[in-house]
């Protein structure tokens, strides 16, 4: 990528000393602008984006979620799961095969202070009084006991918990000698790791997809899922990415149907897409057909439900074998397993 780039620079170079007008010392500007941007954008960008994710899992974030949760209730205050994660993943160089209960516990105690602050509150105290009253029946004045209250101010000592801000506790690690990069937690925290959790997949092994019929499932006889619709973690990126479909599980060259009558718009390569079919259903609903191996239809091409449009593969960003598939309805993905139970 630099090679063809420095070739670039030294030709302009040479064309500056050539002809020096306006024009050729801006584009010389210009490209001696570019290059160090290129580089930027192929090199670094990627690296940091892979660095500011914490390697958690979703009964990692669980945990987290849970022990924090149960301070937060105990000791009503606000502390960040979030932040705990980040600092575990810069402390323990991103393994978190340690971290227990007890762990987080501990991290979450460096958090946290308390004061002692005395407070008022009232209570309500209950005396009895002597009263005359007249006795309806003996028509004489009688002393009755009547029980009255009054509402007391009173003080009381109560502990008041506080949360240290993050830049105090990792002072305080770094004080305690602990190797912490500040800059290295901030790179985790950018991300909300709430997107890590992906939707679980109550689905049973032995699935098969049902629902109205409307469409058809792609890949017949093949109905395990790798992912479905929702957030999640990009498995090669490592950045958090809207899933617009359900990544099918199945072998290279297995056939793929259309999921209803319509026209094909698109058979052809697309970037991370790799060999995409777009189908425009007669509905005017869209399916798209991504990552495949090979086509059976063409652009213009009229199909049917379940015909044959292509073969599963793994062309574009794919780390295997599988059918990404998607319904959009008016332009937008809508989660496919809607229509398929
Ligand atoms: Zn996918």
């Amino acid at each position: 990528m630099a090679a063809p780039l420095v070739g670039v620079a030294v030709k302009a170079g040479k064309a500056l000393a050539a002809t020096v007008s306006p024009s050729s010392i801006l584009r010389f500007g210009i490209i001696l602008i570019m290059i160090p941007l290129t580089l930027v954008l192929v090199f670094i960008i990627p690296i940091s984006m892979i660095l500011t994710v914490p390697n958690v899992d979703t009964s990692d974030i669980n945990l987290y979620k849970t022990v924090v949760a149960k301070i937060n209730t105990e000791k009503s205050v606000q502390l960040q799961f979030q932040q705990l994660i980040a600092i575990d993943a810069a402390l323990n160089d991103q393994i978190f095969t340690d971290v227990s209960e007890s762990t987080i516990k501990t991290l979450a105690n460096k958090f946290l202070w308390s004061e002692e602050k005395t407070e008022e509150y009232k209570e309500t105290e209950y005396y009895q009084v002597e009263e005359s009253k007249l006795n309806p029946v003996t028509k004489k004045m009688e002393k009755v006991k009547v029980t009255k209250s009054k509402e007391v101010t009173k003080t009381r000592t109560v502990t008041v918990w506080h949360v240290y801000p993050l830049d105090t506790v990792l002072n305080s690690l770094i004080s305690e000698g602990k190797i912490i990069d500040k800059q290295e937690v901030l790179n985790y925290m950018s991300v909300d790791v709430n997107y890590f959790e992906m939707q679980t997949l109550d689905l049973p092994d032995n699935w098969t997809p049902g629902g109205t019929g409307e469409y058809e499932w792609p890949t017949p006889g093949y109905f395990g899922l790798d992912a479905i619709f929702g957030m999640r973690i990009h498995p090669i990126k490592k950045i958090a990415k809207f899933h617009n479909g359900l990544d099918i599980d199945a072998p290279m060259g297995a056939p793929i149907v259309s999921s209803k009558d319509g026209l094909v718009t698109r058979a052809s390569y697309a970037g991370d897409s790799g060999n995409s079919i777009v189908i425009i259903n007669l509905d005017k609903t869209e399916n798209r057909y991504l990552h495949l191996s090979s086509y059976k239809v063409k652009k213009g091409d009229v199909v049917k439900k379940g015909e044959i449009i292509g073969y599963v593969g793994s062309t574009g960003l794919s780390t295997g074998p599988h059918l990404h598939y998607e319904i959009r309805i008016k332009g937008n993905p809508t989660n496919p397993l809607d229509y398929f139970r």
